[in-house]
């Protein structure tokens, strides 16, 4: 088929105003706000309905057209800008908040529900429970957020974002609709067993497995009372210390330590944000913190008042931090890492940032109880000089390069990272991903280029 006559196909399974290949249409498609380069688009679609999306899978199956499902397009490493070409499915239409369990906390949405949209809902309806979102901006989805195994503000307490994830409704590469947890043999979506747990396919794989069409993420009780607590380390060695002796108590919400050259010259700014239902209990809290901070041969800082409420925003401050440059341009190697091996990954992500001539700035969060850190060195750049833009790119696959010889994982790699990843692999893991791969989408439509194995 010729390309008019495929978009005449999108147009009426969509309606004409949701499909488009105008150059316009195309064009903020073809890129992301992270340092990848640019790549061309065919079709940009906007389903509403899941109907719409089996019709169009079917379509791309008869024309093997690639298919790229879109929620935020936020991710930074050029994850929905396609590879191969093709048809960007962007899911902003389907923003429907279906059910909010009050008593089996969880809220199901449908895939373009932004964490903006549904952090607002639960305020303003269910004010006692609350959605770990991302540090992202809010027009990202709770979906795809999930999917790439995100993590937010109660990572620390439940873990990443992608094991809140009790259910999926999935439109397969086939076109076939599946359900995955227990809405596949109850009406609840309260958990993902005890059945086999096939959830797992979708996270982390890059749309390359299928689209999901709908989502139960978990919801937690939320106090009344919240503060941050910061403390100040002059070496990185400390900071397992610190974040051992921290979890240990489980007091925290939320800790995250940040290194910046511009903000906090040459110490590690590690915040502990605490809750709680009274004035006594967040004081008590304050205290065995001062304490820890103190053994692990931190200080305690008071946070001035004109900056507590910038603190205490959700999301928090990486966003301003982001754009130090005012080039308009950032990207993070956002990645895994044991915190033993913090230390050694916090002097070398600042060596790196040296040699590339940018100002040294990372942001990472404790996952769980210190058992994975997602560590964060971020490279802002000049949008418009396309040498500065290559700079970055470089220190990233460095930072990525070092992190993997610590030990560590790539998260949410763009297409370098991810052959750096699958270079490391071990090679059953590699026959099996791709066995399965094939077995579901023998044509190749889902996102290719991504986690390519050859
Ligand atoms: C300033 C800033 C701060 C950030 N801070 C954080 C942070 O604290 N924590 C964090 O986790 N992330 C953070 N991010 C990264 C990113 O913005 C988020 O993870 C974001 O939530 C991704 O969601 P999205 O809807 O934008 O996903 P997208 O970029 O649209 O998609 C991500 C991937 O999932 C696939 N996908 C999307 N929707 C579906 C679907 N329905 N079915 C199948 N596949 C799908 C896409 O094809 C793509 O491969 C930050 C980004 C910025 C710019």
């Amino acid at each position: 088929m010729i390309k008019s006559e495929i978009l005449t196909h999108l147009e009426n399974i969509v309606g004409k105003e949701f499909a488009s290949n105008n150059q316009e249409d195309l064009f903020i498609y073809s890129q992301d706000s992270g340092a990848s380069l640019p790549r061309p688009v065919d079709f940009v679609v906007l389903p509403k309905t899941v109907e719409e999306i089996q019709n169009i899978v079917r379509l791309a199956n008869e024309e093997k057209i690639p298919i790229v499902p879109m929620g935020g397009g936020m991710t930074l490493s050029g994850l929905t800008i396609p590879i191969k070409g093709g048809i960007v499915i962007d899911l902003k239409r389907m923003d429907k908040i279906l059910e909010i369990n009050e008593i089996s906390r969880y809220a199901l949405i449908e895939a373009g529900v932004t964490t903006g949209r549904l952090t607002a809902y639960l305020e303003k309806h269910y004010p006692n429970l609350e959605v770990s979102i991302p540090d992202a901006p809010p027009s990202a989805t709770v979906t795809g957020n999930a999917l790439i195994h995100g993590s937010g503000f109660l990572s620390q307490k439940y873990g990443n974002h992608g094991d809140m994830i009790n259910g999926l409704e999935v439109v397969l590469p086939n076109g076939e609709i599946c359900k995955l947890g227990s809405c596949a043999v109850s009406e609840y979506w309260f958990t993902r067993g005890p059945i086999p747990d096939l959830i797992g396919l979708f996270i982390s794989s890059f749309g390359t497995m299928g689209i999901a069409t709908k989502l139960a993420i978990k919801l937690y009780p939320k106090d009344n009372l919240r503060e941050i607590v910061v403390g100040i380390f002059s070496d990185p060695k400390m900071i397992p210390d610190a974040i051992s002796k921290i979890t240990h108590t489980d007091i925290a919400e939320d800790i995250v330590f940040a290194v910046s050259e511009a903000l906090f010259k040459g110490y590690i700014f590690l915040a502990t944000y605490i809750t709680g239902n009274s004035e006594e209990d967040i004081g008590s809290k304050i205290k065995i913190l001062k304490r820890i901070y103190r053994k692990a041969k931190g200080n305690y800082m008071k946070v001035p008042e004109g900056f507590r409420n910038y603190f205490l925003e959700k999301p928090i401050f990486i966003s301003s931090e982001a754009d130090n440059r005012s080039g308009g341009g950032f990207e993070y190697s956002g990645n895994f890492i044991p915190l033993d091996k913090i230390p050694e990954a916090i002097e070398k992500a600042i060596e790196i940032s040296k040699k590339y001539d940018i100002s040294p700035s990372q942001v990472s969060r404790v996952i769980g109880k210190g058992h994975n850190i997602m560590f964060a060195a971020s490279f802002s750049f000049n949008r418009a000089d396309p040498n500065d833009m290559e700079n970055a790119r470089n220190a990233l696959h460095e930072t990525n390069e070092m992190i993997l010889k610590l030990g560590g994982i790539i998260w949410k790699p763009e297409l370098a990272g991810q052959k750096l990843i699958i270079e490391k692999m071990d090679p059953n893991y590699k026959k099996l991903f791709q066995a399965i791969r094939v077995a579901l989408d023998p044509n190749g439509i889902m996102n290719p280029g991504n986690w390519e194995i050859t």
